[in-house]
């Protein structure tokens, strides 16, 4: 078994490391931690799209450049391990959904536009009584002619106060005779559409997400995305794509403490920190193995499921277990924040404790993640 990269996927690894290296600037990685493409981020999105690397695994008609979806997984394991902006909804999540469930006039209309990072979307899936039970949403949309009427909440929608485009689970069955998943379809909404309010939610780690009402909202037709009433579905592949992705963040996280250590002899010779990091190391190992096999999955055009759940699991806890090791380490300094001239690592120890809590959260808990293990992947019966 070869667990390295191809001689050619190297090769490119190296490009996109020198590229990186050149482009990528301080300014644009900082603005990504708050969550919003400010015009730095914007411009350095844009470099990559004109590189057809914003969505390289996507055919060159609409933006891509038909590389191997392994490429692409190098491709954002450098940016991450680099704090650089990786995409988004866009790139990740809407876009190949719609490759896979969307119309030709989506296809052109919004493929083209992710891919050259000109417009960004938002997740709309959570409401305040749907979170974990998403099939529980309520936003209802009611035919109007070649519209959709839609009113509801949504809630922690992240990205809507700057995204262009909200991908929307919304009510569209309410036969009480249908199991609710399958009343539920998926729609692209125009954020600046009358009707629609958003309100901030400013979470531990300093970053925004959104409440977000609609009221009377106009949605045409033609933003459905798939077939009417299989919206869960669609969502349930969009989530599987969100739980994938390369772990060189947690790495790269993991380098700076053990970096941070070595100069430090008191630490380094401590047996309980050198226990401790042993074992960060042996975990960050096993994160990759298991972004690996979701990748190589991806590759072979296999939707990852519950694979991907586990590489969601393990991964967000990873960060939350390192944020943990990096605050009992560095002992109360740890607790000092960017800007103090007293901060190991300039506060990042602070800032990723604070952070690293939502992990378990968004994308689903750590305990849904466990529940899709043991059914889907253990074949246990519904509890
Ligand atoms: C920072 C942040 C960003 C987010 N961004 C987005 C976004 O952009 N778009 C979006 O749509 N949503 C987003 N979310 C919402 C996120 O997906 C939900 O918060 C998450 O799915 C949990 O739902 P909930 O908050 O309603 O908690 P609940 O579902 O009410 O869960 C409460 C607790 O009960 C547990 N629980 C629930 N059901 C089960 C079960 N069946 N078995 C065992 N335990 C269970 C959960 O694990 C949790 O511990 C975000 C959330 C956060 C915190």
């Amino acid at each position: 078994m070869d667990f390295r990269f191809t001689p050619e996927e190297e090769a490119f690894r190296k490009e996109v490391g020198e590229f990186l290296d050149r482009e990528l600037t301080p300014g644009a990685c900082e603005k990504f931690n708050s969550y919003n493409w400010e015009p730095e981020t914007r411009e350095f999105l844009r470099r990559l799209g004109e590189r057809g690397w914003l969505c390289p695994s996507w055919p060159p008609e609409y933006g891509g450049i038909g590389a191997s979806h392994m490429q692409r997984y190098i491709l954002t394991g450098e940016l991450v391990y680099r704090g650089g902006p990786y995409g988004g909804i866009g790139t990740a999540m809407a876009g190949p959904v719609i490759i896979m469930f969307g119309s030709d006039e989506q296809k052109s209309e919004y493929l083209p536009r992710i891919a050259r990072a000109e417009i960004e979307f938002a997740l709309g899936y959570t409401e305040p009584q749907a979170g974990s039970d998403l099939a529980a949403l309520e936003i209802r949309a009611v035919e109007d002619g070649d519209y959709y009427i839609m009113n509801g909440q949504k809630v922690f929608n992240t990205c809507c106060h700057y995204a262009d485009y909200h991908w929307l689970g919304a009510r569209t069955g309410i036969d009480p005779n249908v199991p609710k998943h399958r009343g539920i379809s998926l729609f692209i909404v125009d954020m600046k559409s009358p009707g629609i309010t958003i309100r901030p939610l400013y979470v531990m780690g300093g970053w925004r997400t959104n409440e977000v009402f609609y009221d009377n909202v106009r949605v045409p037709k033609k933003n459905l995305v798939g077939q009417l009433n299989r919206g869960f579905y669609h969502i349930a592949v969009a989530l599987d794509l969100e739980r994938s992705g390369p772990a060189t963040g947690s790495q790269r996280h993991f380098e700076e403490l053990a970096d941070y250590v070595k100069q430090i002899p008191r630490l380094a010779k401590d047996p309980r920190v050198r226990q401790k990091l042993a074992e960060l190391a042996t975990e960050v190992e096993v994160a990759h193995l298991l972004a690996h096999r979701v990748a190589w999955m991806t590759s072979q055009e296999i939707v990852p499921n519950y694979e991907a759940s586990a590489l969601k699991l393990f991964h967000s806890e990873l960060n939350q277990r390192l944020a943990n090791a990096g605050m009992q380490i560095l002992g109360l300094y740890g607790q000092l924040q960017e800007g103090s001239k007293w901060a190991p690592l300039d506060g990042m120890a602070e800032w990723r404790y604070r952070d690293s809590v939502v992990y378990t959260i968004f994308a689903g808990t750590s305990e849904v993640q466990r529940n899709i293990i043991a059914l889907r992947g253990l074949g246990m019966p519904r509890g």
